[in-house]
């Protein structure tokens, strides 16, 4: 009996994977479309932040959000230039209160938050601060959490599809798990390096198109590795370095400087 359960899972990822390019030109394997992820992760944003926010730990100090809301509003407008279809989607940032936790995101769709941790750690400067939201919202330009999505129900797939085969019955119940776990997962578990180094390219350029100075970028993960201590922040944790990323973006500035001194108006989409 057990065995059939393998056939229409194997449909199931023959009709709905496909291989997509990301925005740098790159073949993305996708079991979860774009839409999918994004509804999903609308979910995983409200269970993400309903209990902090109960405790008051979300936007606690307007000041702080006032100036997270402004650099990221900037970032966003010019995302929004670039990539015509991100108009529709519910744009969103929150500051968590948490000051050990080093860290920053944005879920597929730009639900967003960045921790009072990396603020006091990092004490990034303006410049600094858009490079993180620059390279988050990169992640999610690119579909990563999607992707990401995609490679966790395809390895929980293949783990039903070999219990099955196996004939074990702990697996041979196992069904997928809800799209909305695996969304939150997906901002927990560490990107490729592949994704790193495209979100690190695309955020550099948005925040120079945003006006922000690229030369920030190096800057900004020599000072994360310096918060990091003997303990590596979660930031960096989650986000595997090659021993070139600071020189790799510090190779990328100049290429960006042009964006950055653009006499352009630097739009400010309301957060
Ligand atoms: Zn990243």
């Amino acid at each position: 009996m057990k065995r059939l359960i393998v056939i229409p899972m194997i449909l199931f990822v023959l009709t709905m994977s496909a291989c997509t390019t990301s925005p740098t030109g790159r073949s993305q394997f996708m079991m979860v479309s774009p839409e999918q992820a994004i509804s999903a992760s609308k979910e995983a944003y409200v269970k993400t932040l309903k209990p902090l926010d109960d405790k008051g730990k979300i936007d606690s100090d307007p000041a702080v959000t006032k100036r997270v809301k402004l650099i990221t509003g900037r970032l966003i407008s010019q995302a929004i230039i670039q990539y015509p279809h991100t108009r529709n989607w519910e744009w969103s940032v929150k500051v968590i209160d948490d000051p050990e936790m080093v860290n920053a995101w944005c879920m597929a769709g730009g639900k967003m938050a960045i921790y009072t941790g990396l603020l006091d750690k990092v004490k990034p400067t303006d410049d600094e601060l858009a490079q993180v939201m620059g390279h988050e919202i990169a992640h999610a330009l690119a579909n990563h959490t999607a992707e990401k999505m995609s490679v966790q129900m395809a390895t929980q797939i293949g783990m039903v599809a070999i219990a099955v085969a196996a004939n074990d019955s702990d697996y041979g119940g196992a069904a997928l798990t809800g799209a909305a776990l695996a969304a939150t997962m997906a901002i927990e578990l560490p990107n490729s390096r592949t994704a790193e180094i495209e979100a690190d390219r695309m955020g550099i350029e948005l925040a120079a198109k945003a006006g922000y100075n690229p030369n920030a970028a190096a800057t900004l993960w020599v000072k994360m590795a310096k918060a990091g201590g003997a303990n590596p922040p979660e930031f960096l944790s989650t986000h595997p370095s090659p021993g070139n990323r600071q020189s790799t973006l510090r190779r990328l500035a100049p290429q960006m400087m042009p964006f950055y001194k653009q006499k352009t108006a630097r739009p400010v989409y309301p957060l």
